[in-house]
């Protein structure tokens, strides 16, 4: 069979050789076998079934949602003598019969179908009389309510597999977890299904997540150290993104926005200027990117926090398709979390709420890794890294820790003192004993927690509150204004029956590992350095003092 395929290959599509996995999936499919496959975009999926389509006796259908896409293969195809035809709504009543003859007339090696065209019975009935290769169900996320975009036409297609018991069926996708793939595999009905997952991993990507603190001007450092290179950034709302590419072109960075909510000129137009480089960076919604083939993009931020992982791998796949090294910077702040839920339980019906919070949930997962990053991010994917990358920020930098005991008690005995009513921000100016108006105007300067924190920097309390939250010793109610209360798991701590070890803070992204110098002995002890990264923190709170941009909590 794999010198066939091999021959196939070849002689039909012209390539030298198969891509890993390829050729196994290839064959398998051609003996008849059910598939799944999870490959990247671009990674190759078409193959997977159009071989063994040719290979094998009949005719391969394939059900595909998007009828543009439909008619660039079965153009390629055709390019390459291939017998293929597309069967949906664009046909006209002739071109329809006409395809149906051909179906008929065993003429055709492969025929696209979009599923509300294959799933009435008058069409069913007709491909019964036929010999079929097999099915083919591309963009098979679309089946399940777990993916992230569900087409209810897909649903149709679970009746596939009982009407046609003998004809091998492959589902493809670029985009599944494994909630998701369970669920496809079941609601096609795929039979002792060999699982492939494989391409994900991009290897000349580093991945690094920095605390959001001051995320424009942690924009700008970060620009100011490639100030040529050209890349993306992803923020949440188009509000966010017009505010940030002005921004940007004030400092005297090329940039230009984004979003659907510009007339479609302007989008063209940013779209060609970036791909000719003229435009250095484009700020933008996730409405970019879809189709921008831009080989040289150098680095992908996020300014906000993206809805799910699936979305974070899509958007930082953008960067060095040339398989240059490029950069993934992901800028997370504990604040993006309530924005990010009120947009999902705003919309949607409750099942689908549950899932993309619970999607979201994953997300932050990942931001707050301990474990490296790549490994973290392709084992959301399913596919296994089996060594660390030692390339992302936590490779070349683990978080140190440390006894965090005392700052929580503290933190969390003043949350309890001004009356569980206030947030973060409120909280940490106690804290440290500020005499803002606010506080002075409420008498919380007489509280016994007012400032007992004073000697750490705003950013140290505000990352240490944010731990306390995400470890559930405090909650923020979300649905009034983010005031922060204790959990009972705040009891103990509190008590001082329990210790708690935290992450120190992270503001900086680890340097590139060739900078990276070894540990001298006689240098900083943790405590030293642990102070270090303190007065760090309060020089940088010092120098970005006269930024406007407010705290996102
Ligand atoms: P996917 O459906 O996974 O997004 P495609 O099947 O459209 O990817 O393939 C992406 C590109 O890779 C196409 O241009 C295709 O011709 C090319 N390609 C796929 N397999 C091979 C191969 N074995 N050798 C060379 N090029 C390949
Ligand atoms: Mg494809």
């Amino acid at each position: 069979m794999g010198h066939e395929t091999l021959a196939v290959l070849r002689s039909v599509f012209g390539y030298r050789s198969f891509r890993p996995f390829q050729e196994e999936i290839v064959d398998r499919v051609a003996r008849g076998g059910d598939t799944f496959v999870l490959m990247p975009t671009g990674g190759g999926k078409s193959l997977c079934y159009q071989i063994p389509s040719l290979v094998r006796p009949g005719v391969g259908i394939v059900v595909s949602p998007l009828i543009s896409l439909m008619k660039d293969q079965v153009d390629a195809l055709r390019e390459n003598g291939v017998a293929a035809a597309c069967y949906n709504s664009t046909l006209g009543e002739r071109e329809s019969r006409q395809v149906l003859g051909r179906l008929h007339g065993g003429e055709l090696d492969l025929l696209y179908v979009a599923p509300e065209r294959l799933m009435t019975d008058a069409f069913l009935e007709r491909l019964r009389e036929v010999p079929l290769a097999l099915f083919a169900i591309d963009e098979a996320h679309c089946v399940s309510q777990w993916g992230h975009d569900f087409r209810p036409e897909y649903v149709e297609l679970g009746r596939l597999r009982g009407l046609f018991p003998t004809v091998p069926m492959i589902a493809l996708t670029a985009t599944a977890d494994v909630q998701t793939r369970g669920d496809i595999v079941a609601r096609l009905g795929l039979r002792g299904a060999e699982i492939y997952v494989t391409g994900f991993d991009r290897p000349n990507i580093r991945y690094s997540v920095l605390e959001k603190q001051k995320p424009f001007r942690q924009l700008e450092e970060f620009l100011a150290t490639r100030p040529r290179e050209a890349g993306i950034v992803y923020c949440l709302s188009r509000k966010r993104v017009e505010e940030v590419a002005e921004k940007l072109r004030v400092a005297g960075v090329e940039a230009a926005a984004y979003h659907a909510g510009l007339a479609d000129a302007e989008r063209s137009r940013v779209q060609d200027a970036f791909l000719r480089d003229d435009i250095r960076v484009v700020v933008a919604t996730v409405a970019f990117g879809m189709g921008i083939d831009k080989p040289n993009v150098r680095f992908v931020v996020h300014y906000d926090l993206p809805k799910n992982i699936e979305s974070y791998y899509q958007e930082t796949g953008r960067a060095g398709r040339d398989g240059l090294p490029a950069e993934a910077l992901l800028l997370f702040g504990y604040g993006d979390i309530p924005v990010s839920r009120s947009l999902i339980e705003s919309g949607g019906n409750p099942e689908q709420v549950r899932i993309e919070l619970h999607k979201l949930n994953a997300m932050v997962g990942f931001a707050e890794a301990l474990v490296c990053r790549r490994r973290a991010l392709l084992g959301y994917f399913g596919e296994r890294l089996e060594e660390p990358c030692g390339n992302c920020d936590l490779c070349l930098d683990p978080p140190e820790t440390f006894d965090a005991t005392e700052e929580a008690r503290k933190a969390l005995s003043c949350v309890y003192r001004v009356g569980q009513r206030f947030g973060v921000g409120h909280v940490i100016d106690v804290l440290r004993g500020s005499r803002s108006e606010r506080i002075l105007a409420l008498g919380h300067d007489r509280l016994s927690t007012y400032g007992i924190g004073a000697s750490l920097a705003a950013e140290a309390w505000g990352s240490i509150i944010r731990q306390l939250i995400h470890r559930g010793y405090l909650e923020q109610d979300l649905a009034n204004y983010s005031v922060l209360k204790l959990t009972p798991a705040a009891r103990p701590l509190l008590r001082g029956e329990e210790n708690l070890v935290l992450a120190k803070p992270r503001l900086r992204m680890a340097a590139p590992k060739k900078e990276k110098a070894p540990r001298r002995p006689g240098a900083a002890t943790p405590a030293e350095r642990d102070e270090g990264l303190f007065q760090e923190l309060r020089a940088l709170r010092k120098r970005l003092a006269d930024d406007q941009q407010v705290p996102p909590y």
